[in-house]
């Protein structure tokens, strides 16, 4: 029998390479249901092409168009949260994928816990701001969360079957990014456009962009302690040029376990997908015909600032992730418009953690609530000041 699958973020980076699975498995893997933002002209050739029944454009006015259009003329087609939430819950669905960006993956998650759905989370957000209320909506109604982000994925493989009082050290890999070699004085003067250049993943601009501060492994950080149980003084980075390590678990009896694929996210999709169940993978993995040398080293926390708040935030729990979330938001945006320098963002985000005073919400709608007041603070840190031209 095949899987069925509901995917949110359906037109971004991460549902493209979900595609490619489900075309590499359609025996096993059926679609059911799609969500996008706004983006209804692709949403609409991924309904056609996977006869999807169940379709949701977040945004209002995508919605409208499309209706006016006459798009999605086969498909249910709804908007908004509630839309969102409608295809989280879909009685015919057994995994829900997550890969929608920003903060709107939150209550669609949520819900589909709730509804005792598998989930496979790719959205950092929903992890970093609200890890808390999913893990225990997931242990309430006793289902999974399967993570499908290529670090956790590996790590999710290397944990399994081993409990936790034997694990030493959780490692996640990093590629370091495009600046991994260069000076402070050098990143002063880099632009959006090298920002947006990454050696080796293909992935969404915010994602490129926080591999190139390493905000993003700093995420990463906060996700595997949620997902994993992890104390934040057993989580560790390794930068790994190649990309071919994705992560490590290293054990008392000082055995490590490591997990190697090529740079693809097909791979880890696929496996969160067919869990626990393994099959053909969608391109080619290692050849080691030719050899092939792997390096991993510390990262250096003094060119990379970004990830050595995000620890400290992690250390200091409460909403200072989501504070950390919220300011680098605000700051790779301001660097993207070339408001700020690229060194400028770790210091907006150290700002906003040091003015905002940490708490403890009790509920998602007042962590969403500080989230739009990091949002506000952090924004009136930018002060545009002329960009050095590389
Ligand atoms: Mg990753």
């Amino acid at each position: 029998m095949s899987k069925r699958i509901v995917l949110f973020g359906a037109t971004g980076s991460i549902g493209e390479s979900t595609l490619k699975v489900l075309r590499k498995h359609p025996d096993r893997l059926e679609l059911v249901g799609v969500a996008s933002n706004t983006r209804y002209t692709e949403l609409s050739a991924i309904a056609e092409e996977f006869k999807v029944p169940q379709v949701c454009l977040f945004d209002e006015h995508a919605y409208t168009q499309a209706k006016t259009e006459g798009y999605f003329p086969q498909a249910t087609l709804s908007q908004g949260f509630e839309g969102l939430e409608a295809l989280a819950t879909l009685p015919e669905a057994d995994l829900v994928v997550m890969a929608m960006d920003g903060t709107n993956g939150i209550r669609p998650t949520l819900a589909a816990l709730n509804a005792g759905k598998e989930v496979a989370l790719a959205s950092k957000e929903v992890l970093v701001l609200a890890g808390e209320f999913v893990m225990e909506a997931a242990r309430k109604n006793n289902t999974k969360l399967l993570p499908l982000d290529s670090e956790h994925n590996a790590i999710f493989q290397c944990l399994e079957g081993h409990p936790t009082q034997q694990v030493d050290k959780v490692i996640l890999t990093a590629s370091g990014g495009p600046f991994r070699d260069y000076t402070w004085e050098q990143m002063h003067s880099v632009t959006p456009q090298q920002a947006l250049k990454h050696p080796n993943w293909d992935m969404g601009p915010k994602n490129t962009l926080d591999s190139a501060t390493m905000a993003n492994k700093g995420l990463e950080l906060i996700e595997a302690h949620w997902l994993f149980g992890t104390p934040a003084n057993k989580l560790e980075v390794l930068v790994n040029p190649t990309s071919a390590v994705h992560g490590l678990v290293t054990f008392v009896d000082g055995s490590i376990l490591a997990h190697l694929s090529p740079a693809s996210m097909t791979f880890p999709i696929q496996n969160s997908l067919l869990y626990p169940d393994r099959a053909a993978s969608v391109y080619p993995t290692f050849d080691f015909s030719q050899g092939m040398s792997i390096e991993l080293y510390p990262p250096d926390l003094t060119r990379f600032p970004c990830l050595k708040l995000a620890m400290e935030a992690l250390e200091a729990g409460g909403i200072a992730p989501t504070l950390f979330n919220a300011a680098n938001e605000v700051a790779v945006k301001a660097f993207v418009d070339t408001n700020i320098a690229f060194t400028d963002i770790p210091k907006i985000i150290e700002k906003t953690l040091d003015t905002m005073p940490n708490s403890d919400p009790s509920s998602i709608e007042a962590l969403l609530e500080i989230n739009q007041e990091a949002l506000a603070l952090a924004s009136t840190f930018i002060t545009p000041t002329p960009i050095p031209t590389a």
